[in-house]
């Protein structure tokens, strides 16, 4: 069985794992790179997916670095089926056709820019036709139950207790007569968490692909963070303040109203307004009131008790931008709540401009921040923010709550990996940032003694084969360095091994100057730069696969 990490590895975002077993390509995961554009360039390459060659992707859960890549996938030829459960499916429908949104405004915005430069048209990466037509390929599956895809492959899906019909997903694959068993813990949700029930444990397994977003921290319990949310509440109204809580609009905006209203019922604050501005949110929150049944037990006794655990007083959804500008017009102390999650786009920038820079307003952080996000950057204390070309200095109360996460922490990883009852379980330490799999998996080592990997972007592995077990096949293609006895063989100009330093060189060469360059602030016409080097990687990848 032959293995290829395409994302999610020594990162968070673009999971996706290639698998392969005979004639059979399928992929668990298809996520979108988020964060910076190093790592977003690689959604534009698709090729080492294989889409028109897949049978199948396996997704864990809705999320975009999970899901994001599909419409791409579809729109480059796939057509096999995405295999997920029903909460999945709804979710997706709105979220990609959200992501195409972006990605459309994304490309007419460069294109605007382009124009005015004298430069070349780009295309987005997809658009709300291609994502409307990927939905086509969906298939749903229930919690629990073997399907049997192909022969010698069978999949199920288990609660992975994360968002709305997340799962963790288990496979069984026939590998030289014997059946062997790989398991994805997908993004694992914390115990603690309102809504969904917690993650599905699980006992036996040969290879392990475990997440590892907060690997190297401890969430703070949810009672401490239900109080210091109290407080920060409390602390605004006083003020006659604003409290800003950017949230994924998936599963985080959800828990937040339902602590809210628990806050309420409760008696422990008035009721105070609360928008919830973004159309992406108001339609996932309506996707939960219809998948009740994936709720854990202390949400349905709120539902069997008569009130709704996803409604509040005095909720104000704002679908229009109009309405969502209105915002800023309302004195009241209240709270907002937008997305995206990590600030990098949508409503809650607008938000971030009318609120960082007063003294009185909150800003309350409550999901995973990735690297490059402007999220990451107030959490780390940066003094200005840049928004909408301005610089926005930083005045207001920055708070921190983890123990909101959707994330099982260390300490919940931990735990939920010592039901495994197979001593010579290997684990690959996926989505975390490198040093963060590094330490989990140093870890685990200790802990359990299980053979561990943390694997590269691109890397390729044999699996079940005794003497290339874990070994890895290639390493990712930044660490390829001249082989020793390669001078002997003559290239044009000179030796090979010229030719390859010639290479190298260049190509760091022109990765400085490209860094240079956008350091100083210089616009590239970015879409033709990349479908340049995205020939050169292609032509390279070819070469490599001929030889
Ligand atoms: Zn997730
Ligand atoms: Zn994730």
């Amino acid at each position: 069985m032959r293995v290829e990490f395409l994302g999610g590895v020594r990162t968070v975002t673009g999971s996706a794992t290639l698998l392969e077993n005979g004639s059979l390509k399928w992929l668990v995961d298809c996520g979108m790179f988020q964060g910076g554009k190093e790592l977003e360039e690689r959604n534009w390459n698709v090729r080492p997916y294989h889409p028109e060659e897949l049978s199948f992707i396996f997704l864990t859960h809705a999320h975009i670095d999970h899901s994001g890549l599909i419409p791409k996938l579809v729109k480059e030829g796939f057509h096999g089926k995405v295999i997920c459960t029903r909460a999945t499916r709804e979710l997706c429908e709105v979220m990609l056709k959200d992501s195409a949104h972006i990605q459309e405004m994304e490309a007419e915005w460069q294109n605007r820019k382009s124009k005015r430069a004298g430069g070349d048209e780009a295309d987005p990466l997809y658009t709300i036709k291609d994502a409307d037509k990927s939905l086509k390929y969906f298939q749903t599956i229930g919690y629990d139950e073997v399907l049997q895809v192909k022969d010698g492959v069978k999949v199920r899906f288990q609660d992975a207790g994360h968002i709305l019909g997340s799962a963790i997903i288990e496979i069984w694959i026939e590998e030289e007569g014997r059946e062997k068993k790989l398991v994805f813990s997908g993004d694992l949700g914390n115990s603690d968490q309102p809504i969904v029930r917690d993650p599905s444990l699980i006992n036996e397994g040969d290879v392990l692909w475990l997440e590892s977003t907060y690997g190297n921290r401890l969430h703070k319990s949810r009672e401490e963070t239900v109080q210091e949310l109290l407080e920060i509440i409390q602390e605004a109204l006083r003020d006659q303040a604003k409290v800003i809580i950017p949230a994924f609009a998936v599963e985080r905006t959800q828990d937040i109203i339902y602590t809210i209203g628990q806050l309420v019922r409760n008696g422990l604050i008035p009721s105070v307004p609360v928008y919830i501005d973004s159309p992406l949110a108001i339609s996932a929150t309506e996707i939960f009131k219809r998948n009740s049944d994936c709720f854990d037990e202390e949400t349905k006794s709120v539902l069997l008790g008569g009130e709704n655990p996803l409604e509040l007083p005095e909720i104000i959804y704002t679908q229009s931008t109009e309405e969502s500008k209105a915002i800023n017009e309302d004195t009241r102390p209240g709270i907002i709540i937008s997305a995206s999650g990590m600030c990098d786009s949508g409503r809650i920038q607008h938000h971030l401009k009318h609120h960082l820079w007063r003294e009185s307003s909150h800003i309350v952080i409550i999901g995973y921040q990735a690297e490059g996000t402007i999220g990451r950057r107030m959490v780390d204390g940066a003094k200005t923010i840049r928004l909408f070309g301005e610089e926005i200095a930083v005045k207001a109360h920055i708070h921190t709550l983890g123990g909101f996460s959707a994330h099982a922490d260390q300490k919940g990883l931990l735990e939920w990996l010592s039901h495994f009852d197979n001593p010579r379980l290997e684990v690959f330490v996926n989505h975390g940032e490198e040093k963060v799999s590094m330490g989990l998996g140093e870890r685990i080592r200790q802990q359990f003694h299980f053979k561990t990997a943390i694997p590269q972007w691109r890397e390729k592995r044999i699996l079940f084969s005794p003497e290339k077990e874990m070994i890895p096949e290639r390493v990712a293609p930044e660490q390829v360095t001249p082989e020793e006895g390669i001078e002997e063989i003559l290239a044009p100009g000179g030796t090979l091994s010229t030719l390859f330093r010639h290479l190298d060189r260049n190509y760091k060469r022109l990765r400085r100057k490209l860094k240079r360059e956008r350091s100083k602030g210089k616009e590239l016409s970015d879409s033709r730069w990349l479908r340049q080097l995205e020939e050169i990687n292609e032509r390279l990848e070819k070469l490599e696969s001929e030889l």
